[in-house]
C-alpha cells in the first residue's frame, strides 16, 4: 500500500462554528507514525480561506465579548465537563498523528483541563481596581476588555494541551479566535471546535484554520487580528515575534529549549535516575521541558550513568496503543534528524553509551522508532550540546564543581526549564536565585507550572513580555482602560488651567 493510497480523508477548516472542506487545492500528509504511513491528509489554507476564519471570528467578536461574564464562564463549565468525558477519545486522536503513549496523551490533556479550571474563574481574573475618593468627590477605577480578534499558532509537540494554554483564558475574557494548528497533528484542534460548539460556544468565537506558512502570515500581519500567541521552535517563534510586533499587534512567541539537570554530588542517584529517564525519554523528548543535558557535578557521573543505563534498557519502546513507555518520533524526517545526532556525538568525540538506533519496538517495522539514547562526555562545543535535538537523546556533561555548572547552564541560548537535585536546601536555594532560567525544579525534572502561575522562559525561549496562562494570560488577552469619575456637584464648577492634581 501507497502513501497516497491511504490517505483518503482530508481534515479541513472549521469557521463559523462548522466543518468547512478546503478548496486551496493544496495539502499535507498527516502520519500515524506508529505505523510509517499517511493516513490522512491536511489542508492547507489559501488566501480565501485564511480571510474566511478570520472575518467569522471579527463577525463573532461584538456579541460575544458583550455576552455576561456569567454566560461565558458557564460555557467553559459545560466544555469542561465535555472534555473530561471525552478525552479518552481524545488521547486516541493524539496518539494516531503525534505518536506519544496514551497515557502521555492523556497526561497532555490533564494540563491543558487545568487552564479551562483556572477560565471558569474569570470573573475573578477580570476583576479591575477602584480608588475611593483620590480627590474630592473623584474615584479612580480601572476595567479589563478583551482585544478583539486574537490568533494562536501552536505546535506539534502538544497538540491539544498547547492550544489550551491559550484558548479558555482568551475565550473566557471575550475574545475570539483563530488557532493555526501544527500541520503534522491537526485533528485534536478540530475535535476541541467541536467540542465548544457542543458546550454552548457561539458560531465563530473559535475557528481553526489549517495551514501552513502561509497561513501563519495572514494571521501575522491581518489588521483584524489583534494578538498572536505563538508556541514553536525558536527561528520561527523570533520571526513571528518580529513581524507580528512589525504589524502593530500584541505578540507572546514561546521558543524552543535546551534543558539541563543539574545533580549535586549529595543527592539521591536512583531517584536522579528515575527522574532523568522520565523527563529525558517521555514522549520521546519531543517535549519543550524535557531534560536534554544532564549535568552531573564528580563524582557521580560514572554511578549516575549505570543507573541511568539500567533502567533504559527496561524500557518498552513501541505503539503507543499497546501500552508501552515510549513512542515513535512525529515524523521519518525528524526521527533521521535525530539519529544523525548520534553520527555527530561519535565524530566530536563523545560517548555512546545507549544507542538508540539499535532498538526493536513493539510496533510496525515503518514506525518512525529511534530508541532512548545517552551519550557520555558530550563537548559543550559539539551540535549535541549547543543545538536543540528534540528527540529521546540524554547527555551528560560532567563538571567539577556546582559554580562549574551553573555557569555552563548560564552560558547556554535558551532558558526555559531547568532543575537541580539535592539534598542541600541552602544549594537548591542559591540555584533559583542565580539560574538565569524561567522554570526550575528542585527535585523535580520538569517544572511545568501549574495554571495558576505562568509558563514561559527567559533568553530564546520566549520573545515577548507576557508568558502563557496564568495572571500573565489574563493581561495579555485583555486591555485594561483606567477610569477618573467625577459625579457633578455645583462646588466643581469654576474654570482652572492648571495640571489636574490630588487635593
Ligand atoms: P515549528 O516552529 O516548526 O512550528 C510551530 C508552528 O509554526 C506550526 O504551526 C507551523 O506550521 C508554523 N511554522 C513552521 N514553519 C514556519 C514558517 N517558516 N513560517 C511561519 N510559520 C511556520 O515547531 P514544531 O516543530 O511544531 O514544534 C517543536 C518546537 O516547539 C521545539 O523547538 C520546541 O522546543 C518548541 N516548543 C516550545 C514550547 C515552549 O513552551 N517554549 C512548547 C512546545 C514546543
Amino acid at each position: 500500500m501507497t502513501t497516497t493510497e491511504t490517505a483518503t480523508t482530508t481534515v479541513g477548516h472549521w469557521i463559523g462554528g462548522k466543518h468547512v472542506e478546503s478548496a486551496s487545492g493544496n495539502s499535507a500528509p498527516v502520519y500515524d507514525p506508529a505505523l510509517g504511513i499517511a493516513t490522512k491528509q491536511v489542508a492547507l489554507a489559501n488566501e480565501d480561506e485564511i480571510q474566511a476564519a478570520i472575518a467569522s471570528a471579527k463577525a463573532a467578536f461584538p456579541a460575544w465579548s458583550n455576552l455576561s461574564l456569567t454566560k461565558r464562564q458557564q460555557i467553559l463549565f459545560s466544555f469542561r465537563e465535555i472534555l473530561n468525558r471525552d478525552k479518552g477519545e481524545l488521547a486516541e486522536i493524539i496518539t494516531s498523528e503525534h505518536g506519544k503513549v496514551i497515557d502521555d496523551a492523556l497526561g497532555e490533556i490533564a494540563r491543558g483541563q487545568e487552564v479551562v479550571e483556572l477560565a471558569t474563574n474569570i470573573p475573578s481574573l477580570m476583576k479591575g481596581e477602584f480608588s475611593d475618593q483620590v480627590s474630592t468627590g473623584i474615584d479612580v477605577y480601572s476595567i479589563r476588555q478583551p482585544l478583539g480578534v486574537v490568533g494562536i499558532i501552536s505546535p506539534f509537540n502538544f497538540p491539544a494541551m498547547v492550544p489550551l494554554w491559550f484558548l479558555p483564558i482568551a475565550i473566557a475574557a471575550g475574545n475570539t479566535v483563530v488557532l493555526k494548528p501544527s500541520e503534522k497533528d491537526p485533528s485534536a484542534a478540530i475535535w476541541l471546535a467541536e467540542k465548544f460548539t457542543e458546550a454552548g460556544l457561539p458560531d465563530g468565537v473559535f475557528n481553526v484554520l489549517n495551514g501552513d506558512k502561509l497561513s501563519v502570515d495572514g494571521l501575522l500581519t491581518s489588521p483584524d487580528v489583534e494578538s498572536i500567541s505563538f508556541v514553536g521552535s525558536t527561528p520561527i517563534a523570533q520571526y513571528v515575534y518580529e513581524t507580528g510586533t512589525k504589524h502593530g499587534k500584541r505578540v507572546q512567541a514561546l521558543g524552543g529549549a535546551k534543558n539541563h539537570m543539574l545533580v549535586l554530588p549529595d543527592a539521591d542517584l536512583d531517584l536522579v535516575a528515575d527522574n532523568a529517564i522520565n523527563a529525558g525519554f517521555g514522549s520521546a523528548g519531543e517535549r519543550c521541558m524535557a531534560i536534554s543535558v544532564v549535568v552531573a557535578v564528580e563524582p557521580v557521573a560514572d554511578e549516575l550513568i549505570q543507573k541511568i543505563t539500567d533502567r533504559a534498557a527496561t524500557l518498552r519502546i513501541g505503539d503507543g496503543r499497546r501500552g508501552c513507555d515510549m513512542g515513535p518520533l512525529v515524523t521519518k524526517q525528524h526521527r533521521d534528524k535525530v539519529a544523525s545526532y548520534i553520527e555527530v556525538a561519535e565524530q566530536d568525540g563523545a560517548v555512546v553509551v545507549v544507542d538508540g538506533r539499535t532498538v526493536r519496538p513493539d510496533g510496525d517495522e515503518n514506525g518512525f522508532w529511534l530508541g532512548p539514547t545517552l551519550i557520555d562526555q558530550v563537548p559543550t562545543t559539539s551540535r549535541v550540546y549547543t543545538e536543540e535535538i528534540f528527540g529521546p537523546v540524554l547527555s551528560v556533561v560532567r563538571v567539577a564543581t556546582y559554580e562549574e555548572g551553573l555557569e555552563l547552564i548560564n552560558s547556554g541560548a535558551y532558558g526555559n526549564g531547568t532543575a537541580i537535585f539535592t539534598n542541600d536546601g541552602g544549594a537548591a536555594r542559591r540555584f533559583q536565585r542565580d539560574v538565569q532560567v524561567g522554570m526550575i525544579g528542585i527535585n523535580v525534572p520538569i517544572p511545568v507550572p501549574v495554571a495558576y502561575y505562568s509558563f514561559g522562559g527567559w533568553k530564546n525561549s520566549l520573545f515577548g513580555d507576557h508568558k502563557a496562562y496564568g495572571a500573565d494570560g489574563v493581561s495579555f488577552f485583555t486591555r485594561q482602560k483606567a477610569i477618573t469619575s467625577r459625579w457633578l456637584d455645583p462646588s466643581h464648577g469654576g474654570i482652572n488651567l492648571g495640571f489636574p492634581s490630588n487635593n
